[in-house]
């Protein structure tokens, strides 16, 4: 055949439309706008196809037939329709898994979220004498009444949190910051850059490993506004190391009138060592301690919406909420909605670790993960030549959270004699929903610490289907 044969055969836009919706296979609520550019598409693909097409044999590869067209079509109006976000199963055991979204919310605080968003609200609305109020108290007295904090504010995220406090209370002027402290957290968030952008001019000093009291003391001019101290998140510097304590700086601080900033990165407010963590010093110590202000983010171990919690002196935290920046970084109706529902589980600190998902996966039972693994690895029995074992493995927390930390877990590790881990790591990805493991040498593992139990029978859907396919 001819070229022009192979294009005159092609049915016209409109007779396509009309066979998809012949063949009834996409859903009712497809809109026709969708059907028809799908359509105009697939043809323009195929016509393109044709006339590039070298020899016979390629053009006898080109699908032209109605029926292959039809089923071109609803492959590129189901691709149209699917979300950009979707849920993925997260089986890297990483809890706070900043590209897979950070934390899980609990029950209440998605209760909230709905409601906020279903209804009219009085996020900016005082309900008492029917005037105008601020979107902050819903979050304000929650945060002081449980941390003992003079003062609140809640903006966008802890990045923003950081760069409102260099903003509102050091621009211009000296910021002393530690060598050992100039962190770069997810390679957006670079210490130096946010002072940069915050008008504030870093004084570094000490060393990478040591720092003294004496070496802010020694770089105190009339130019200095501000000390602060950053959370080294993701990184320990081990063997000798000196950092000066919140204490200390506190002293310093109040002899020269300075602002001591606390950024606490993840914010822990329940003490993880009564749960077989190690401790990390919480929001209410580093009050206790002297800082004047901490912050830190909402989505790390506080385990609630993406948010920046400020907490402190009223005359610092007031200043900085009537900046101008503060507008632009301030926090929407379902953050505070979902932020508040979170908050008001640690009125009981127990139930807290039970209900606050990110706060159950980081204390779960290895017994419980065990029990998982072996529940997934028996489902897996169908999977052709994959050899599912259940070991005992060690996770992360994430999110710059106890990075040192390895939590004991339970995996089910997988093998193939016909493909390799990347492969089926690969195939995984692909699934529907996608899942998303680790690899360990020659194995892929599904780490049962972020696996949902009612996920296994998702992922055994996966490799059934990856295994059928692959024989
Ligand atoms: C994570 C982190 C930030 C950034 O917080 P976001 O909420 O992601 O903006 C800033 N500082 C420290 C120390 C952190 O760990």
């Amino acid at each position: 055949m001819e070229k022009k044969e192979y294009l005159r055969s092609l049915s016209s836009v409109n007779d396509l439309i009309q066979a998809v919706y012949r063949s009834r296979k996409l859903g009712g609520g497809v809109p026709r706008e969708l059907v028809t550019e799908a359509s105009r598409v697939v043809l323009e693909g195929v016509r393109g196809a044709i006339l590039a097409a070298r020899d016979e044999m390629s053009l006898d590869g080109i699908k032209t037939d109605t029926d292959e067209l039809v089923t071109l079509v609803e492959k590129e109006v189901e691709e149209r329709m699917q979300h950009s976000l979707r849920r993925v199963v997260n089986a890297t055991g990483v809890v706070i898994h900043t590209n897979l979204g950070r934390s899980l919310l609990s029950e209440a605080a998605l209760d909230a979220l709905t409601m906020a968003g279903t209804y009219y609200n009085n996020l900016e609305f005082l309900l008492e004498d029917g005037t105008r109020g601020s979107r902050q108290v819903h979050l304000n007295k929650l945060l002081c009444d449980l941390t003992g904090a003079e003062a609140a504010l809640v903006v966008n995220n802890n990045a923003a949190a950081v760069l409102l406090a260099l903003t509102a209370h050091a621009s211009g002027r000296d910021v002393i910051v530690s060598r050992g402290q100039l962190i770069e957290i997810g390679g957006s968030f670079r210490l130096p850059e946010v002072m940069a952008q915050s008008g504030a001019r870093l004084v570094e000093v000490g060393t990478t490993n040591k720092t003294y009291l004496e070496d802010y003391r020694r770089a105190i001019t009339s130019e200095t506004a501000m000390i602060m101290r950053a959370h080294p998140s993701n990184y320990r510097i081990m063997g000798f190391t000196s950092e000066a304590s919140i204490r200390e700086l506190a002293g310093l601080a109040r002899e020269f009138e300075l602002v001591l900033l606390d950024d606490l990165g993840s914010g822990v407010y329940i003490d993880l060592s009564e749960h077989g963590l190690p401790y990390e010093p919480t929001i209410m110590r580093s009050l206790e301690e002297g800082s004047d202000l901490v912050c830190f983010s909402g989505d790390k171990l506080l385990g609630g919406p993406q948010g920046g919690v400020i907490l402190g002196r009223s005359d610092l935290v007031e200043a900085m909420a009537r900046h101008p920046l503060a507008r632009a970084v301030r926090v929407d109706k379902l953050t505070i909605a979902a932020m508040e529902a979170t908050l008001h589980h640690y009125f009981d600190p127990e139930r807290a670790a039970v209900e606050i998902p990110t706060l159950a996966m980081l204390t779960a039972d290895p017994e419980t993960l065990r029990k998982r693994a072996r529940g997934l690895a028996k489902k897996l029995a169908a999977c052709g030549d994959l050899e599912a074992e259940v070991i005992e493995d060690v996770s992360r927390a994430g999110g710059g959270a106890l990075p040192m930390e390895s939590l004991p877990t339970w995996t089910v590790a997988l093998t193939s004699p016909s493909y390799k881990a990347n492969h089926l790591e690969e195939r995984l990805r692909a699934a529907d929903p996608p899942v998303v493991c680790r690899i360990s040498g020659d194995r892929v593992i599904l780490d049962m610490r972020t696996v949902r139990d009612d996920e296994t029978g998702l992922i055994a859907a996966a490799l059934e289907s990856i295994a059928a396919s692959e024989d």
